[in-house]
């Protein structure tokens, strides 16, 4: 049993992030004045981002080191803050996924540190001031100070992380070099298993292998970002995609997908390849104009090791998605100008997922106004992004400060998802062969949490909490 009590002489389990809502994941272990932090993401819901700014709960010197899941900013994107306020200690992940971090922690700093220039402006221009200094939260030399902390192991292999504690890393199937991290404490000769979910995939997805399962744990800290959804199957995927593809080509247009730089970019290449190994669309040139998908596609084709089975075999057969005949990586600003000039069909990958930034803008200014064009959605649009206001169905919209009508087709393809959805999320813990101790549901919009939470103990009849933000827990 746990008890919800402040003791410092037992293993405690703190709850600093993605507690009753999705991002800014910091769950931070105590075994016997021993601090571990698993993950240590950034906030990015606009009514959380205030934390960000908050002193951390404890001082970042005392934490021993950090166990990362994955790469995704809501996992790691807090780090450089952490190491800039004292933290010294190791960072411990994959290897891929600390090549894959750093790429999108010196993201996050370049867009820090413009929205900070941008925001003092804006203030200087009003004659008032926000509410937070016009700083960047990290710069990019900020993120460089982390780079000699990252500490990086392969999947199934473990290391001593603190006194007593010990961390093993499996493959969560979700981007790659994402990790379930089972973490073990030893504490007066009795060991505790403490599964650590991270992000969990989806059986069968291309690409990455499918999660690693458990039989035992004592405790389980697991994610619930679909805790109350299903998805759409794969195959329904590749058919919408060919669908809207060919329609496209018969109109002689171009189809600009806006997408994320991680795995949805390289995913959407490996659809696309599939496609045109099986003839079910024809040889199309297919531009990935987006230089952060460019350097993570890089990091991909450096780690084939972390592949699935049918990936494994693409490669072997010089099939690869990254390297087909009719891929072009865009480097320069120029060639990505030049798109506009050259005619269709032809399809343009380019970040951000949300059409907030990035070089999409421009593509969205050059071709959502003419019919023949598509604009193909594959990833989750939220709410106040101009994405999400072209999926709404918006007649005219403004971009880069000029109002344009849509008249391209706009396109949705659901059932892209990295996350497990709840029918998924419950068969991986029915893996364990016993109920856990206790079952802590975390990384969900809280009807999301509670209605996993829910179903788990009416399903599998384990006890489970859906913990709030900041609430300690005794492991006993
Ligand atoms: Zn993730």
């Amino acid at each position: 049993m746990f008890r919800f009590l402040k003791h410092n002489k037992k293993t405690t389990l703190r709850f600093l992030g993605a507690a009753r809502n999705v991002t800014g994941s910091r769950h931070m272990l105590e075994v016997d004045g021993a601090r571990v932090l698993v993950d240590c993401g950034l906030y990015q819901e606009r009514h959380f981002k205030d934390r960000n700014w908050d002193p951390f709960t404890v001082p970042p010197s005392s934490i021993n080191s950090v166990l990362l899941t994955h790469a995704h900013l809501d996992h790691c994107g807090f780090l450089p803050k952490l190491v800039k306020e004292g933290f010294t200690g190791k960072i411990y992940c994959t290897d891929a996924t600390a090549e894959i971090t750093k790429i999108i922690l010196l993201d996050s700093a370049h867009i820090q540190e413009e929205d900070a220039a941008y925001k003092a402006k804006r203030h200087k221009k009003q004659g008032r001031a926000g509410p937070y200094p016009e700083q960047p939260l990290y710069t990019v030399a900020d993120v460089e100070a982390c780079f000699p902390l990252f500490s990086t192991l392969s999947y199934k292999s473990c290391v001593s992380v603190a006194d007593n504690i010990e961390a093993c890393f499996y493959d969560a199937g979700h981007v790659l070099g994402s990790s379930i991290i089972k973490v073990t404490v030893t504490e007066d000769g009795q060991k505790r298993i403490i599964l650590f979910t991270g992000d969990i995939g989806r059986p069968g997805r291309p690409i990455v292998e499918d999660p690693a399962s458990f039989d035992q744990a004592d405790y389980v800290v697991v994610e619930s970002t679909y805790g109350d959804r299903i998805h759409q199957p794969t195959e329904d995927i590749k058919n919408a995609v060919a669908h809207t593809i060919n329609k496209t080509i018969e109109k002689g247009g171009k189809i600009i997908i806006p997408s994320f730089a991680l795995e949805r970019s390289q995913e959407v290449l490996y659809y696309l390849n599939d496609l045109m190994l099986n003839n079910k669309i024809p040889q199309i040139k297919v531009f990935l104009d987006s230089p952060m998908a460019a350097r993570i596609t890089t990091v991909f084709r450096q780690h084939p090791e972390l592949f699935d089975k049918k990936m494994s075999e693409l490669i072997k057969n010089h099939e690869s998605p990254f390297e087909f005949a009719q891929l072009n990586i865009v480097q320069s600003t120029e060639e990505s100008k030049s798109l506009n000039a050259l005619p269709g069909p032809f399809i343009i990958i380019a970040g951000s997922g949300m059409c907030t930034g990035g070089r999409v803008k421009h593509h969205l200014v050059n071709n959502i106004s003419d019919p023949k064009n598509t604009i193909m959605f594959v990833g989750y649009q939220a709410v106040g992004t101009l994405g999400r206001t072209i999926v709404d169905g918006e007649k005219r919209v403004r971009i880069l400060g000029e109002k344009r009508d849509i008249r391209a087709d706009i396109v949705r393809i659901h059932g892209f998802s990295s996350h497990a959805d709840k029918k998924e999320l419950l068969e991986w813990l029915k893996k364990l062969k016993a109920c856990p101790r206790h079952i802590f549901v975390v990384h969900g919009e809280e009807q999301s949490a509670l209605a996993f939470g829910k179903l788990v103990s009416e399903q599998i009849g384990c006890k489970t909490t859906v913990p709030e933000f900041g609430q300690s827990v005794i492991l006993d």
